[in-house]
């Protein structure tokens, strides 16, 4: 049974020394560990003592391997990218404070070491078993262990979860699917389960979202805040002197109305992109960082970096945070950032999460070029009063409960998870048990309770089946309908009375593979079922059909859970 552990000690010997990583990760796992421990007594209460098996559990660190580059290490304190780290930090503390017996490796040695593999044969499949019953790695981790594990890594990879950033989409994952069909990417087609990767914010529901934690303020804390905030006074987001490049024009405007703070690394000489007007105070230490966001009023971004921790933060500090609209979206299609990755998401601002989930008055996303509007948003801003904000998945306690429901309820492993054998769904197709009944709201379907002999999590007690409009995703479909796309739950409507429940009249029905099915199209009335359970997508749309959409509902403030899934 696993414990809930608030003594921080032995992580932080765990995590070792020798890179400026480590210490920036072991730095921010003491800063947090009150807030750690208080969350997992209240979730403790919350789960009122409900059985936890303690998982072995090897974390593998790809990014900050030697053998990766590790190009990540020397730029902590230049300015570089923390967000990973950051993410890093918060899943190793969770995941020890949950109470699992965790190893930790950011070095091959150590990765061969912890999986059993004799020194100086490092290319030698694994053959006994597995000595762990989750890895978390990244993408240069699984490379790593692919070399390194042969070809037991197939046989192991349903243990595997892989922290990915920005998401990888079904299409890409699926290695012939996107061979065949233009979507191979450099990261991509690992025919993993596409919701064995996880990201950094809930991007896509076809992943599961890790997430990460920003800092809570006790009352004292949010009186003091209220206090001393300074209505004129903006931090801009960007701690690298390219990210202010070109923004002379915006900074100009804001400087008529605000003083400008900003925490841009340099070296001996101020950095000539950051103009003199504005008050650099060089990079900050984190706890630093956000007592300059308890005094600010407008955290302002300028489009880079995409979608990071810190504006989180300047909201949980009652900042208000302003940002572009990218219209035409950023996407892999069209932006070199993206390019290569493996995802068609359409990114419709600096920070999407905070424009979606969390918006005004907290966040304000406008058109930068229109200057009216700009100048506007800043006005407002001035005088329109926010408390700090913090949505609950993004707490201690929201993601000590996310990540324990994932460890005790994900199950990529058996023959039955996470989808039922093929011939038992070739069952259904010739009859399953009249799986439909119709609620009250007659676009909406559910599940009879004649099908709950089926295993699932969610709960099949969570679908409800949808058709989307044509050309629109089911992501957006679920979401118009106020609930989520659950590609755990596909398996339960690739079957074709689910057309029949939804009054498509087929002429014909077919199996294929093809990342939008099951799907309808009007033009031939025909009837198109999934024929490879890994291309189960909710990402994806075509004007040629209406795609069939298992859609579930969820917690407020923890949007990965459903009502009944804890
Ligand atoms: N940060 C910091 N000092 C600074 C500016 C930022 O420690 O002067 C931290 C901030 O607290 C955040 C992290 O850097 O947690 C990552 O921030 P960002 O959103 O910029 O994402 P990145 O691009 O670094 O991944």
């Amino acid at each position: 049974q696993a414990v809930f552990q608030s003594d921080i000690g032995t992580l932080l010997e765990q995590v070792g020394t020798g890179k400026e990583s480590l210490s920036f990760m072991k730095r921010r796992i003491r800063r947090l560990a009150a807030q750690w421990a208080s969350a997992a007594r209240r979730l403790n209460d919350k789960l009122r003592n409900h059985w936890r098996e303690q998982k072995r559990i090897l974390v593998h660190v790809g990014f900050l391997t030697e053998e990766s580059g590790d190009v990540f290490s020397p730029k902590v304190l230049k300015g570089g990218p923390l967000g990973e780290m950051v993410q890093w930090a918060d899943i190793l503390t969770a995941l020890h404070v949950l109470g699992h017996n965790l190893k930790i490796s950011v070095s091959l040695k150590e990765l061969h070491g912890f999986l059993g593999v004799p020194p100086g044969r490092g290319s030698c499949p694994l053959t006994g078993p597995l000595p762990f019953d989750l890895i978390y790695t990244d993408y240069h981790g699984l490379q790593q262990m692919k070399q390194h594990m042969g070809l037991s890594l197939r046989k192991h990879k349903c243990h595997i979860r892989v922290i990915d950033t920005f998401g990888t989409e079904p299409a890409y994952n699926h290695e012939e699917y996107a061979t065949l069909h233009g979507y191979r990417t450099n990261w991509g087609y690992w025919n993993l389960h596409s919701q064995q990767y996880m990201t950094m914010f809930p991007h896509t529901p076809d992943n599961s979202f890790m997430g990460f934690v920003a800092e809570e303020l006790n009352e004292t804390e949010r009186l003091s805040i209220q206090k001393n905030k300074v209505n004129n006074m903006a931090v801009v987001y960007g701690k690298e002197a390219s990210m202010w490049k070109g923004k002379e024009k915006f900074l100009a405007i804001l400087h008529r109305y605000m003083e400008i703070h900003g925490t841009v690394y340099y070296e001996t000489q101020r950095p000539p992109e950051v103009p003199a007007f504005v008050k650099n105070h060089g990079l900050l230490p984190q706890q630093e960082l956000q007592q300059l966001l308890r005094k600010a009023k407008l955290f302002i971004g300028f489009g880079f970096p995409y979608e990071g921790p810190a504006p989180l933060e300047a909201i949980a500090n009652g900042c208000i945070f302003l940002q572009p609209k990218f219209n035409p979206p950023h996407s892999s299609l069209n932006h070199e950032f993206f390019r290569g990755k493996p995802t068609s998401r359409k990114v419709s601002s600096q920070h999407p999460y905070a424009e979606q989930y969390i918006g005004r008055p907290h966040v304000i996303t406008v058109d930068f070029n229109n200057s009216e509007e700009f100048d506007a948003a800043i006005r407002e801003i001035m005088t329109t009063k926010v408390e700090p904000f913090l949505p609950y998945e993004y707490t201690c306690e929201g993601m000590l409960e996310r990540v324990h429901a994932y460890i005790q309820n994900q199950d990529f492993c058996s023959p039955e998870a996470p989808f039922p054998p093929m011939n038992s769904s070739r069952v259904w197709l010739s009859g399953p048990p009249s799986p439909f009944t119709l609620l009250s709201n007659s676009s909406i379907l559910t599940w009879a309770s004649n099908a709950t002999s089926y295993t699932s999590w969610p709960p099949l007690s969570a679908l409800r089946l949808l058709a989307s409009l044509e050309g629109q995703s089911c992501v957006k479909a679920c979401q118009s309908a106020g609930l989520i796309c659950e590609p755990a739950l596909y398996r339960f409507i690739n079957i074709k009375e689910a057309f029949s429940a939804l009054d498509f009249q087929c002429e014909g029905v077919e199996s294929e593979m093809n990342h939008l099915f099951p799907a309808f199209s009007a033009e031939h009335s025909e009837c198109s079922l999934q024929q490879d359970l890994l291309l189960f997508s909710c990402a994806g749309s075509s004007a040629k059909y209406q795609r069939l959409c298992p859609c579930r509902d969820y917690r407020n403030g923890q949007v990965a859970l459903c009502r009944d899934c804890l």
